[in-house]
């Protein structure tokens, strides 16, 4: 008899796990809520393991992929990012990895929209001010008042799969866009969006007629009332247009005062201490963010200042936090799905045993013949 295929997973992502121990593969689930150690994933590795299950939090590198050399077979990395997979390394130990991109687009541009909201419209400010009970009296302006999101002008940094989604909720809104990418421009997209305007407007949905175009970093920068962030974190040594501190003092002295930032990208996109600043001193109006330098966020990270709290709102990396986009066992639906089934085509052979056809598969680079 065939010895089990074995799999480590090094956090449990729910039920997704017994699809795998139904096909007769021998898992092993981290049993902490908090990430093993990685000496830990090293040991687990040396012990014969055909498949591992990562996250963000685990590094992937030459160590791992050192200890795992004769049986590792395969990375299925439970996010669509994999900065912390080191592509080089794993292209060097020919080890392929897997994302699970596509499941989380929505919810991930859904989130960035909905703390884009709760930013303009001091959404967190206000429950506090009822909870607290310092809800006086009701007036035209006091004690503060928001910024609208519908009309107004958005860009969008980043026009890959969730900037795109993000592009088709702010249409909803009646926002104008302007996009910026150096390496990927969907024209085709662009132009549906420039239909659907038009036709809001003709309809009399739109009381104005609504824009959207490319434009150069610092138009977009410049022109928009809210930029949104969804690019993957490429250090100077990936990219000829990397994206670690994309937003720094010269960056974000380029927007306007009244603008708000708001990142579900990754941390190291922006130079938190340049940003805690910008807000300090009112370079520009706010941030909402989902993802930070270091994550969890350090109690003392200057992003915390109460001087700030009012405008600087601040997630626990949570964008694709929604039920169906974490748990799903369906690979079209749910990122548990998504990520076995990447294991699943490579463990077995699928589309013929060829890594390059393998939909999930990120380092194809490495198997072109
Ligand atoms: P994607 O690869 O489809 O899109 C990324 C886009 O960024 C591409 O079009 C690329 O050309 C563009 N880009 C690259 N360098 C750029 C630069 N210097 N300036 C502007 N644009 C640049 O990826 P995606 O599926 O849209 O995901 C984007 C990122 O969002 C992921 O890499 C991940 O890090 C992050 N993410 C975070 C969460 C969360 O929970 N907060 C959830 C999902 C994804």
């Amino acid at each position: 008899m065939r010895k089990p295929l074995r799999v480590f997973a090094t956090c449990d992502i729910g039920e997704a796990i017994n699809l795998l121990r139904g096909r007769g593969y021998q898992v092993e689930v981290y049993g902490s809520p908090e990430p093993p150690s990685k000496s830990h994933i090293v040991e687990k590795l040396k012990s014969g393991i055909d498949g591992l299950i990562t996250t963000l939090r685990d590094q992937v590198d030459a160590e791992l992929f050192e200890a795992g050399k004769g049986t590792l077979k395969v990375v299925a990395q439970y996010a669509v990012g994999f900065d912390n997979i080191n592509r080089a390394d794993a292209n060097r130990y020919r080890i392929p990895f897997t994302n699970t991109a596509d499941v989380l687009t929505e919810a991930t541009a859904e989130f960035a929209f909905f703390i884009m909201g709760d930013l303009a419209r001091r959404l967190w400010s206000a429950e506090h001010l009822t909870r607290e009970n310092k809800w006086g009296f009701w007036h035209p302006y006091l004690p503060f008042l928001g910024d609208e999101v519908t009309g107004k002008t958005i860009a969008v940094i980043g026009t890959g799969r969730i900037g795109l989604a993000m592009i088709k909720k702010c249409t909803g809104f009646d926002m104008n866009i302007l996009c910026y990418d150096p390496a990927y421009q969907n024209q085709d997209y662009v132009k549906a969006i420039q239909e659907l305007q038009g036709l809001r407007h003709a309809r009399g949905i739109s009381r104005e007629k609504c824009w959207i175009r490319y434009a150069t970093l610092e138009e977009a920068l410049g022109a928009a009332d809210y930029i949104s962030v969804h690019v993957p974190l490429l250090r100077d040594d990936e990219s000829p247009t990397p994206t670690f501190h994309l937003f720094n003092e010269r960056t974000l002295r380029m927007m306007k005062p009244t603008a708000y930032l708001i990142n579900t990208s990754r941390g190291p996109v922006i130079d938190e201490a340049d940003l805690a600043r910008a807000l300090r001193e009112k370079w520009i109006a706010g941030a909402a963010l989902d993802v930070y330098e270091k994550e969890p966020l350090p109690a003392d990270s200057p992003l915390r200042d109460a001087a700030i709290e009012d405008r600087c709102r601040l997630y626990p990396h949570f964008a694709s936090a929604a039920k169906i986009t974490r748990l799903s066992t369906d690979p079209d639906r749910g990122m548990a799905g998504r990520c076995v089934k990447g294991l699943i085509d490579v463990l077995e052979g699928n589309y013929g045993g060829d890594l390059t056809r393998m939909p999930y598969v990120v380092n194809k680079e490495a198997f072109a013949k």
